[in-house]
C-alpha cells in the first residue's frame, strides 16, 4: 500500500467527469487500498478516485468517526438510485482544506455500487453517510461541493480561498 497525494482545488482535473471502471483487477484492488490508506492518513471521511488523481468511478467511505467497528464502504462505479427528505449540513473536503459550506442535500439516499470483485451491492444510509454518498458521487461527475453554493456564495468563495492561497505561497517563498 502507498499514500497517494490529494489534489486541491483548483486543480483542473477535479472539474472532468469520470470513466466507468470495467476491469476488476487487481490494479484496481490497490488503488483502492491506497485509497483507504491515504483517507485514513488525512483524516477524511470520504475520498474518491479523481482525487489522488485517476479519473475512474471508485469512492470510498467511512462516517463512523472512529467508533468501532469501522464502517468501511470501498464503491466501484456508484450511483444513488433513490433520494429523498432534505438536508444543509456543513460540508467538508480533503481537496478544498480549510474550508467548510452548507450544502443542500437529500437526507437519505440508496446507493447501488460494485465491490472490487464486480459483485452489485446495494446500500440504504441517511444523515452523514447519505450525505457522503452524495458528495463522493458528485466529484465522479467533476463537481466539487463548493460548485453547490449559491452563486454569491461561490463567488466569496472563489476570492477567499484564492487569496489564503496566495498567501500560502508567499509564506512558502518567503521560508
Ligand atoms: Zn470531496
Amino acid at each position: 500500500m502507498a499514500l497517494r497525494e490529494i489534489l486541491h482545488y483548483p486543480e483542473p482535473l477535479l472539474k472532468q467527469k469520470s470513466e466507468p471502471v470495467t476491469e476488476f483487477n487487481d490494479e484496481l484492488k490497490q488503488l483502492a487500498a491506497d485509497m483507504v490508506e491515504t483517507m485514513y492518513a488525512a483524516p477524511g471521511v470520504g475520498l474518491a478516485a479523481p482525487q489522488v488523481g485517476v479519473l475512474q468511478r471508485l469512492i470510498i467511505l467511512d462516517c463512523s468517526a472512529g467508533d468501532e467497528p469501522d464502517d468501511l464502504l470501498i464503491a466501484v462505479n456508484p450511483e444513488i438510485i433513490a433520494g429523498e427528505g432534505d438536508s444543509f449540513e456543513e460540508e467538508g473536503c480533503l481537496s478544498v482544506p480549510e474550508y467548510w459550506a452548507s450544502v443542500k442535500r437529500h437526507s437519505m439516499a440508496t446507493m447501488r455500487y460494485q465491490d472490487t470483485d464486480g459483485n452489485i451491492h446495494e446500500r440504504e444510509a441517511e444523515g452523514l453517510l447519505a450525505i457522503g454518498m452524495q458528495h463522493e458521487i458528485d466529484h465522479l461527475e467533476g463537481v466539487l461541493f463548493v460548485d453547490r453554493l449559491s452563486p454569491l456564495k461561490r463567488s466569496m468563495f472563489r476570492k477567499k480561498y484564492l487569496k489564503m492561497l496566495k498567501e500560502k505561497e508567499a509564506e512558502n517563498a518567503g521560508s
